[in-house]
């Protein structure tokens, strides 16, 4: 089978269900000059079975599976273990339920680091840590396999917990063929992963500046609290913990994300986990269930998600209207969302001068005076002033 027999690289989500369904082994997934891996047949080894083209979930309607509720059914919470909810990227309601599954004899399926940082890919509990999953990696995870060892894990009756961004549990369900009652799927809301060449590049200044290798490295510290958002790292002795729109990182986030992203297939009914889950942005301060250490924004989608999350000791949540929950993420649930119009000259200086951080001020994002202000000031008066204001996130 030629490559041309993929769908075309604009709407290829790189979900990698083509290459795990391969009877052959035939696809392997090979990174473009932009930083994003694509499916890539090798034609010695295909037998022209067409399994891949029709395992691929983009651009067809799932027919097994149907979800109970399309986004009525939504919680603001926060996991109330204060550790967990720390380490986590939002409020941590993954740390409550890969708790709940694991107490139950389950297996989580999540991603971690590897290679110092430079790699993200999937792993199931049973050989790293929760912890290790815990918090938002912003490129897309190398799969190995992921979806048929859930399935294997699946054929055993054990309780499964897998979690991925929307594309990703879509192609679970494309590579199962049918759903399973011991099967959670928890999918996060989803702006789309940057590319390699961006997180590459923000490794190699640190390292070029600071001469030792990252130790430490999260794109969600919680110095100032749950925002802003800081990218943190250590290099040595050396700890670097930045408010996002200054790193090199969050500068290019808006700009390099592979062009399926922008239209993403999987959005609103197309959406086929138990759970969704994001941050719980636009929350009022003076609500319950909001944690000035991270808020997160759960959608129930299923019987099952309903039943399972009113069954979580360690996650205090209350019941929200779909309005209230949808207002901070209404693109990434909902719609489509625009291309920036500097997208290809950035995409052009990234590969040129990688790790020079002067060569992107022209891509920062514009910023008023109050919140230049807000984010020089020291951590802990940023967060003293935060309790006089009771204002929307
Ligand atoms: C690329 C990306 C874009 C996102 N965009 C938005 C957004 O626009 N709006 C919003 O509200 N939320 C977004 N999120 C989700 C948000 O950042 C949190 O991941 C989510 O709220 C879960 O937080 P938590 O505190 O419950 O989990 P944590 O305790 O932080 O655990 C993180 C969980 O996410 C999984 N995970 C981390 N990185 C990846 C990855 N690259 N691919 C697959 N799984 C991963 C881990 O395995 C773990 O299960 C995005 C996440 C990612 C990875
Ligand atoms: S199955 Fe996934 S990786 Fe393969 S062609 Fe389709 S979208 Fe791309
Ligand atoms: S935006 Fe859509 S296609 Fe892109 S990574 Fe997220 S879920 Fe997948």
């Amino acid at each position: 089978m030629d490559n041309n027999k993929l769908i075309e690289r604009s709407k290829c989500s790189g979900c990698e269900a083509c290459k795990d369904i391969c009877p052959s082994k035939a696809i392997r997934m090979e990174r473009d000059d932009d930083g994003f891996y694509f499916p890539v047949i090798q034609e010695d080894i295909c037998i022209n079975c067409g399994a891949c083209t029709k395992v691929c979930p983009v651009g067809k309607e799932n027919t097994f599976r149907k979800v109970d509720y399309n986004d009525t059914l939504a919680f603001g919470g926060y996991n109330t273990n204060v550790e967990e909810l720390r380490n986590s990227s939002s409020g941590g309601f993954f740390g409550s339920l890969a708790k709940y599954v694991t107490d139950n004899g389950g297996v989580v399926f999540g991603v971690v680091y590897q290679d110092n940082f430079r790699r993200v890919v999937y792993a199931a509990s049973d050989e790293v840590s929760i912890d290790e999953m815990r918090g938002s990696k912003y490129v897309s995870a190398e799969k190995n396999g992921v979806y048929l060892k859930a399935k294997a894990q699946l054929m055993t009756g054990r309780l499964v917990l897998f979690v991925g961004l929307p594309c990703e549990i879509a192609a679970l369900y494309a590579v199962l063929k049918k759903g399973y009652d011991n099967l959670i799927t928890c999918e996060l809301i989803c702006a789309g992963p940057a590319s390699y060449n961006v997180h590459d590049a923000q490794l190699d200044w640190l390292e070029n500046k600071y001469k030792k290798t990252t130790s430490y490295y999260t794109y969600r510290s919680k110095k100032y609290g749950w925002v802003p958002l800081c990218l943190k790292a250590k290099n040595g002795k050396h700890i670097y913990d930045v408010v996002y729109e200054k790193t090199l990182f969050g500068i290019g986030f808006p700009y390099a994300k592979r062009l399926s992203c922008f239209n993403c297939w999987f959005k609103d009914s197309r959406r086929l986990a138990d759970f969704t889950i994001g941050d719980f942005w636009r929350v009022n301060r003076g609500e319950k269930y909001y944690n000035e250490e991270g808020t997160s924004v759960v959608f129930a989608r299923t019987k099952k998600a309903e039943e399972i999350i009113n069954k979580l000791d360690s996650f205090k949540k209350v019941k929200v209207p779909e309005e209230t929950a949808l207002r901070g993420n209404y693109t990434q649930l909902k719609t489509a969302s625009e291309i920036p119009q500097k997208r290809e000259e950035y995409l052009r200086v990234l590969s040129s001068q990688g790790a020079n951080l002067k060569a992107y001020d022209s891509f920062k994002p514009k910023m008023s005076l109050k919140t230049k202000i807000k984010k020089s000031l020291p951590p802990a008066v940023y967060r003293f002033l935060r309790r006089f204001d009771n204002g929307r996130y």
